[in-house]
């Protein structure tokens, strides 16, 4: 674990910030921690914590993650990893209803691919928030014995009613003073099953008259009958999040509890219930504290798992790795490295106001990741047949020409691809034109370019279809300018362009993504973001490669020269089928 003194300079914010000053001050010290969350008693017979901050990233299985919690991830494990700390990824399953095994296993592989552990020193720190219910469950009785929560048996509509409004007082329920005891049978016959759901809640007794409606006697637990992924059916009364929250932390000895800007109004509530809990004895001191930053907002994708959620089960997509969803699973597929995601979250860095962020800032980051590693390799995404009617003369009948081009321009010692270059080719079709616009230094009739390691050529015209498509272009090879051969670079030429040889080149099937909305902010306001969705941000193109790529593994990014990033698909590409996803082009197209 790297010291502060060792950790790599990053630019600060103020969550360093805070944490330095921690440090610093001793605020820190003196918290039990051996890797099993508890109560004071519990924690006092552990040894002293030897990580120096803990946080945690605390997701709810009801889905998989996207890039919004990407930046979350980074956080949390990047602070922890920068200071001595360690971050524990906690199961927030306290709503039975939503949530499943297959997201919990979701979310493990997107942390582990992203590149973060929540293993240290042997130890892991893996926790589920279901697992701390009994101690839950006696939190909240201790609160009743305190004076400091009741059962309140209003229907669900008073309680709205009673709640006042930003400008107007609540008004006391007629429970809110009943004897301890009362409440605590009460409480122990909704953990038996005899009441109905929204018959009562425990809540906790603060103030109606308060200025922060969250300190309104916000209610602690609820009853549920329904069945919870890991405990089954032992509970039917589940604790709210915002009272499980913070004591889920504590028993887990978090220092810093990080969280989005919308959890900043709760902050008041946090601290009253564990200084409390601290006081009947059941939290040891010093408590975690609980900070906020601005959530992600991604331009022209969403980043709520409910509305992911949608469009996977209507069919708007075709799973939750769908290359075009912002999820984890969807950027890997696509070709996102979790080095480039990290990046990303590095760039946009924290703050304590919200923004948007353009799509182009992940879309660089992506670029600048592969830009060093990628493989280079020709495709023809649009092919149309080029024949170079002088070969028999200049090369030989039946002959082909080898060609070699780096495996990465700026590493030679990566070595070299071979291709054979023959008497026909596919070029792309933007390639050419009868009628070239001004600056066209493409093929034209009369017009010279050279074929990327190859040799110069000169268009001599081409054939249409009957719907006046090209079907063919013609054109001659100019003598003596195959590339890397002595006096190749003594004939000038305006424009070079990619091409796959007719004789070796492969098949593949090209899946061109684009964003998948129309607009930059598709839910924006409540609209309805079905109506934004854009009708072309998937087109499969019948595709030719060079032959280097017959031996790509999936999930294996190359750079096509001229057109950008693309990846093995990892679930449809094999030796007998090549399919390729393009990442990202090659600069920003919007
Ligand atoms: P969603 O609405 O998509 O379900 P959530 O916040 O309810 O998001 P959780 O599983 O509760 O999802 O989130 C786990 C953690 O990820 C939380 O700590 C939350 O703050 C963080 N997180 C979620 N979305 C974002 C986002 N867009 N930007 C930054 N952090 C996020
Ligand atoms: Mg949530």
């Amino acid at each position: 674990m790297p010291t502060p003194e060792t950790a790599p300079s990053k630019p600060s914010n103020f969550l360093r910030q805070t944490i330095e000053a921690d440090l610093a001050s001793g605020a820190l010290e003196g918290r039990h921690f051996a890797g099993t969350p508890g109560d004071a008693q519990q924690l006092a017979l552990a040894p002293l914590d030897r990580a120096r901050i803990r946080t945690r990233f605390p997701p709810e299985p009801n889905g998989y993650l996207h890039i919004g919690h990407a930046k979350s991830i980074c956080l949390n494990f990047g602070l922890a990893a920068d200071y001595g700390g360690v971050c524990h990824l906690r199961f927030d399953d306290t709503n039975p209803e939503k949530e499943d095994q297959e997201y919990v296993e979701a979310i493990r592989d997107a942390v582990r691919w992203l590149g973060f552990d929540w293993v240290s020193d042997g130890v892991s720190h893996e926790y589920f928030a279901s697992d701390y219910f009994d101690l839950m469950w006696r939190a909240a009785c201790a609160l009743i014995d305190a004076g400091l929560a009741y059962v309140d048996e209003q229907s669900a509509e008073d309680m709205r009613r009673n709640r006042g409004t930003l400008t107007e007082p609540g008004v006391d329920s007629p429970w809110r003073d009943r004897p301890a005891a009362d409440s605590l049978r009460r409480f122990e016959e909704m953990r038996a099953g005899r009441h109905a759901e929204g018959s009562m809640v425990l809540r906790a007794r603060i103030d109606m008259a308060s200025p922060n409606l969250n300190l309104r006697d916000p209610a602690l637990y609820r009853i549920r009958f329904a069945r919870h992924h890991r405990t089954g059916d032992t509970w039917c009364v589940y604790p709210m999040y915002t009272f499980a929250h913070p004591i889920e932390d504590a028993l887990e000895r978090i220092t810093h509890s990080i969280c989005t800007l919308e959890f900043e109004d709760q902050r008041p509530f946090y601290d009253w219930l564990l200084q409390h809990l601290a006081q009947l004895g059941l939290l040891e001191a010093p408590l975690p504290r609980q900070y906020e930053f601005a959530r992600l907002n991604l331009s022209s994708v969403l980043t709520s798992k409910r509305k992911l959620a949608q469009l996977v089960d209507e069919g708007h997509v075709a799973g939750w790795d769908d290359p075009r969803l912002p999820t984890i699973a969807g950027l890997r597929r696509r070709g996102y490295t979790p080095a480039a995601i990290r990046l990303f979250a590095e760039r946009i860095g924290v703050s304590k106001s919200d923004s948007w962020i353009d799509y182009s800032v992940l879309e660089g980051a992506l670029r600048d990741d592969l830009d060093p590693l990628a493989a280079r390799a020709m495709a023809v995404l649009d092919p149309v047949p080029l024949h170079l009617s002088n070969w028999d003369e200049i090369v030989g009948a039946g002959r082909l020409e080898a060609c070699q081009a780096p495996l990465h321009p700026h590493a030679p010692e990566r070595g070299q691809r071979s291709f054979q270059l023959g008497p026909r080719v596919w070029i792309e079709r933007g390639d050419f034109a009868f009628d070239p616009p001004k600056g066209f230094f493409r093929l034209y009739p009369g017009g010279r370019v050279r074929l990327k390691y190859g040799y110069v050529i000169e268009c001599t015209g081409a054939e249409r279809n009957a719907d006046g498509s090209v079907r063919e272009v013609h054109a001659r090879i100019v003598p003596d300018t195959k590339s890397g051969t002595p006096g190749a670079a003594a004939v000038k030429v305006k424009g070079v362009i990619t091409w796959v040889g007719a004789d070796d080149g492969l098949a593949a099937e090209v899946r061109l993504y684009d964003r998948l909305f129309v607009k930059d902010q598709p839910d924006a306001g409540g609209a309805d973001f079905l109506q934004a969705l854009n009708p072309h941000s998937l087109r499969v193109v019948q595709a030719w490669v060079e032959p280097s790529l017959a031996s790509a593994e999936p999930g294996v990014s190359f750079q096509f020269e001229r057109h950008g990033y693309f990846v093995a698909d990892a679930r449809d590409h094999r030796a007998a089928r090549l399919v390729f996803n393009r990442s990202v082009g090659l600069r920003d197209g919007r």
